[in-house]
């Protein structure tokens, strides 16, 4: 591995659940990559939840492992409780969920990172992304697709940049970090969570943290914007962590975990962890009383916090204010570790001040003389709203520049992992792809460097309120490199004998259909209809869920990790030769439905028991799916003229415009988009 002062193809911002798959992905793939991350130490932390999996997060995690991610395998050798969700109910809503070791769980993931080939992690603050104006105009309407002003905390920008204002497409040259370095790359994926702009909330208390005791990131959201990103404010909370010698567990219900374990990863033969039990406990009247009297004391009751929460996951304030009718609330109470005192108050999650925490908390048999060692807190951040990307994960506007997880909306470890996989695996195809066009990166001059950030005097002072003369002074500095690293690097292309500086590769993206995977449902709802609440993953917004189920994740997905790079020829001839196998078993039931397992796996014979059973809905769902492919597969050029449809309403028309669905089905699912409206297209398509 060369020097630093290089370049890399791919750098990976942020080490968080989507930062740590994204650069996996690309180091696999054999791709030069940099991770930069704020803090070492915090690679793969779990901000708020200790655990993995839940109600279709299970299936995603398990996605994930086929698809040749990480996740799985690490919470494979971290779980200290394991338990399949919802055993009662049909094969389509189970899932797997277990409760992680947090510490063991990030020391995993930061060992999987350092140890892997082709792969470095720096410490250090990204604050500006360099690019340069392309050979290729921008894709018509490039802009976000939401309402003007119908984002919280909207600011739109249609980019002040040299490149951004000739109106081509822009592509990827180069990043530059707060302690200035400047470093050439062919791609970049942006996975930062709640740290752009990150403010935290207790009561009166705010600062400005991406999580509590961890610094918020100043200034990418600023370059975003100077690119012509619209981004918008979003927020999340999470509850006070207890010390468990403080709490009086005789009068909790005690949950266990399952006896059988069934491991996340399809290549986890068998899971050997210490395992523990979670409590339960209700709120009551009494804690209700005190939130009631305090609630103008919480930040989001009192105006402070612009941010739209989670609707899903709402504060304990929130269940209290809003369902008046209930006299108690569950709360689960789950140990963060083996190696630490410290449980979680899952349904707890507060930003009232720490003594009303403290209050409200000691109302709850058992906790009468509980100590809180964190406090509960809400945090706003900055996110880009995602229609702004093409479902591979690439911003329209920018090629090259691809973002996943939270900085896309969206909450939770599992929902960024699962963007995080593809968006690395689409960066890494189109690294390739311009490692071909474009040949060798500049290596960096030592005279080229960005202007270090610090608050002392004399350094430029990256902020979260910073004043025009300070942003016009930001962007002057971004232009200097620019112009400087542009240069360099056109130069050295050239001498190398290539002469494409200026034009963005041809690649092929890997993306997922509904039909395949809870990520391509994810990512679909994302790009097509934006989030403007942080956005989770439910089974009911997969309309073919049957066939998504957490078992066949692998029958479903592996032909993609293999057309990566990220399995081997052996890896999916395996898979293969499994499911030839399971069919084999099928045929066999349906000629002797109540036969006995004649000695295959059992797992596998469980699998093919329940292909059997829903045979005739999931043939319904097949040839639905075949049906929405047909339409799905029809594509709509970039440039097609809506106005040339004179029966289209005019707002579906500003829908359609605002969007430029790529085919049929991507217009389909665009809110508001009539069957009518999709039945004109199809005739002006022909
Ligand atoms: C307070 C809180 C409560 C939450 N509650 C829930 C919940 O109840 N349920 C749930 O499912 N999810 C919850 N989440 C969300 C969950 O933590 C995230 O969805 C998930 O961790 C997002 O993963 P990510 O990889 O996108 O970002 P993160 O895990 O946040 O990682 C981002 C990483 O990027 C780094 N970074 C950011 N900007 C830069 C930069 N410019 N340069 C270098 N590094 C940078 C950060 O230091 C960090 O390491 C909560 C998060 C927080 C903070």
């Amino acid at each position: 591995m060369s020097g630093f002062y290089d370049y890399f193809d791919v750098a990976v911002v942020g080490a968080g659940h989507a930062g740590i798959e994204s650069a996996m992905a690309c180091a696999k793939m054999g791709l030069k990559t940099l991770i930069i991350t704020q803090s070492i130490d915090a690679i793969g932390r779990m901000s708020c939840n200790p655990s993995i999996g839940g109600i279709a997060k299970g299936n995603i995690v398990r996605e994930i492992d086929a698809l040749g991610g990480q996740m799985a395998k690490i919470i494979d050798n971290s779980m200290i409780q394991f338990r399949m969700l919802n055993k009662s109910r049909g094969p389509a809503v189970q899932a797997p969920r277990s409760q992680a070791d947090k510490l063991t769980y990030a020391q995993i993931a930061r060992k999987i990172l350092e140890t892997t080939p082709n792969l470095c992690t720096l410490m250090d603050t990204v604050t500006d992304i360099i690019t340069t104006a392309s050979s290729t105009p921008m894709p018509p309407n490039s802009d976000s697709a939401a309402e003007v002003g119908s984002i919280p905390g909207e600011v739109r920008n249609q980019g002040t940049t040299q490149a951004a204002k000739s109106g081509m497409r822009q592509k990827v040259t180069g990043i530059v970090t707060e302690r200035g370095r400047v470093i050439s790359v062919r791609s970049v994926v942006l996975t930062t969570g709640t740290f752009l702009g990150g403010r935290i909330f207790i009561g009166e208390y705010d600062a400005p943290c991406g999580r509590v005791g961890e610094q918020a990131a100043f200034g990418l959201t600023e370059s975003l914007h100077r690119l012509g990103f619209t981004t918008g404010r979003l927020k999340t909370g999470t509850p006070p962590r207890i010390l468990k010698s403080t709490i009086d567990f005789s009068k909790l219900e005690e949950q266990a975990g399952d006896e059988e374990i069934i491991p996340f990863s399809f290549e986890t033969e068998k899971v050997n962890r210490p395992m523990v039990p979670c409590h339960i406990v209700y709120t009551n009247e009494n804690t209700h009383e005190i939130i009631r009297a305090n609630i103008n004391r919480s930040p989001l009751f009192s105006g402070k916090i612009s941010g739209i929460g989670p609707r899903y996951c709402p504060s304990i304030e929130d269940k209290v204010m809003r369902f008046k009718e209930r006299d108690r609330h569950q709360i689960f109470v789950e140990p963060e570790g083996i190696e630490t005192d410290e449980m979680y108050l899952n349904g707890f999650s507060s930003s009232l001040p720490e003594s009303v925490q403290d209050s409200f908390m000691r109302t709850m048999p058992g906790f009468e003389n509980a100590v809180q060692s964190r406090p509960g807190y809400a945090v706003e951040y900055d996110y880009v709203e995602p229609t702004q990307l093409f479902p591979s994960l690439e911003t329209k506007r920018v090629a090259g520049l691809f973002n996943a997880g939270q900085i896309n909306g969206t909450s939770g470890y599992e929902e960024a992992a699962g963007q995080g996989l593809i968006a690395g695996m689409n960066a890494g195809l189109y690294a390739k792809a311009h490692q071909q066009l474009c040949g060798p990166l500049s290596k960096i001059p030592e005279t080229l460097t960005g202007t270090p950030c610090s608050t002392e005097p004399g350094h430029f002072f990256l902020h979260g309120n910073m004043s025009n003369a300070e942003l016009e002074e930001f962007a002057k500095i971004s232009e200097k490199i620019t112009c400087q690293l542009n240069k360099n690097q056109e130069e050295t292309q050239k001498q190398a004998g290539f002469n494409h500086f200026q034009d963005i590769p041809q690649w092929e993206p890997i993306v997922l259909g509904r039909d395949e995977a809870y990520i391509g449902v994810l990512i679909d709802d994302l790009v097509t209809l934006g989030t403007k609440e942080p956005y989770r993953m439910f089974t009911a917004r997969a309309e073919y869920r049957l066939k998504l189920r957490h078992d066949t994740a692998d029958r479903r997905l592996t032909k993609y990790a293999f057309k990566a790079g990220l399995k081997s020829q052996a890896q999916m001839d395996k898979v293969e030769a499994k499911y030839a196998q399971l069919e084999e078993i099928v045929a066999q039931l349906i000629k002797k439905p109540h036969m006995e397992n004649p000695g295959y796996p059992q797992e596998l014979w469980n699998e093919a028991l329940i292909d059997y059973k829903y045979k005739y809905y999931i043939e319904k769902q097949d040839r639905r799916v075949e049906k929405m492919h047909k339409m799905e597969n029809v594509k709509i050029p970039a440039d097609f003229d809506y106005g040339a449809i004179p029966s289209l309403s005019a707002e579906s028309r500003f829908k359609l415009e605002q969007v430029r669905p790529l085919t049929l089905g991507q217009a389909e699912r665009i809110s508001g988009i009539r069957n009518s409206d999709i039945m004109l297209l199809m005739v002006y398509l022909k």
